[in-house]
């Protein structure tokens, strides 16, 4: 039985963002994330999707250390990565690594990429035979050696990118999170990206928690796909059955507007969803379902009553199919 790498435990993360009132007492509080549960197993991709807003940066923000759960675990290989207000122990950052959107903001332009990739190893003390050591990373991700003396504003964006997967790769992680690695790019780098991520992770058996709002890239990159809709997760799937079978109202609304290249993809797709309303401001939740405003399905109890999630029997012989809506086996 393949085990989880990663745990996520009814995580949420608030941020006080301003005060109201007369006296200005009143917090004002955005409920980024609040209450997910997911894991992602060893050596699978772990699509999570959602559109700008949804919380899913503050999950990989918060999985890395940035930010305090404000209730809530994360733990890795079954221990928390919390402890208190100790420091993360360096064993536990080194297999732990992130690649960032935009590689022009996450790479210093005065160092040079071999100090860019140096850096890592001599924060993780990994001290033998560095320059060999920068050489095999950018052999790695099929950037020559001679690279190792240029500076980022020489690189172009795919190869920028490349340095950063590489510098993600310097402390010999198991686990990678992957925020919107491909979204700042040119459409024919994206795809040379993702087969390099997808060699690697052949290659090291590396788990990827992989952060995207693009619904269509997870068809033939993920293992399993999770959406996110202001802070709260709405349905987890395996890819297979998640886009065969896609139960939530708001997935199937994503899914009705993604484009397919095959006519099996076609086929499967939801007839076109208009969604009703705005999305609403992660300030302002509103109350029961968040996503009732713009629900062509809602029913009487969705504006009063939140849903919990369910587990329910996929359609492609596949396990665990879950969904919160009130649709499906609850108040309704
Ligand atoms: Fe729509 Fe109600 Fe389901 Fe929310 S709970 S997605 S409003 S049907």
């Amino acid at each position: 039985m393949t085990t989880d790498i990663l745990t996520v435990a009814d995580l949420k993360k608030y941020f006080v963002i301003g005060h109201s009132g007369i006296l200005k007492r009143e917090p004002i509080t955005v409920k980024a994330v609040d209450g997910i549960s997911f894991g992602v197993r060893e050596g699978e991709t772990f699509g999570l999707v959602g559109e700008s807003g949804s919380g899913k940066s503050t999950v990989a923000y918060t999985t890395i250390g940035m930010y305090r759960p404000t209730e809530g675990s994360i733990s890795f290989r079954g221990r928390s990565l919390f402890d208190g207000n100790k420091e993360r122990p360096l064993a536990i950052k080194k297999e732990i690594q992130i690649v960032f959107q935009d590689p022009g903001s996450s790479l210093n332009p005065r160092r040079s990429i071999k100090q860019i990739l140096e850096l890592p190893l001599q924060v993780h003390r990994q001290d033998e035979n560095r320059l060999e050591q920068v050489v095999r990373l950018l052999e790695m991700v099929e950037l020559p050696p001679d690279y190792m003396q240029k500076y980022p504003q020489m690189l172009g964006g795919g190869e920028k990118q490349m340095v950063a997967i590489a510098r993600a790769l310097a402390t010999d992680p198991s686990f990678i999170i992957l925020d919107e690695p491909t979204s700042a790019l040119d459409v024919s780098i994206q795809a040379k990206i993702i087969n390099l991520l997808i060699r690697l992770q052949n290659e090291f058996h590396l788990s990827y928690l992989f952060i995207t709002h693009d619904l269509s890239l997870m068809r033939n990159v993920a293992s399993r796909v999770a959406i996110m809709y202001l802070g709260k997760i709405c349905e987890v799937a395996e890819a297979a059955e998640f886009f065969r079978n896609p139960y939530h109202p708001y997935t199937r609304m994503l899914l009705s507007s993604i484009p397919v290249i095959s006519e099996e993809e076609e086929k499967l797709k939801p007839k076109k969803i208009i969604s009703t309303g705005e999305i609403p401001s992660p300030v302002n939740v509103p109350t029961g379902c968040s996503f009732h405003l713009r629900c062509p399905a809602k029913l009487n109890v969705c504006s009063e009553v939140d849903p919990v999630m369910v587990e329910i029997e996929g359609q492609t012989g596949l396990a665990r199919h879950t969904v919160r809506c009130h649709l499906y086996g609850q108040a309704g």
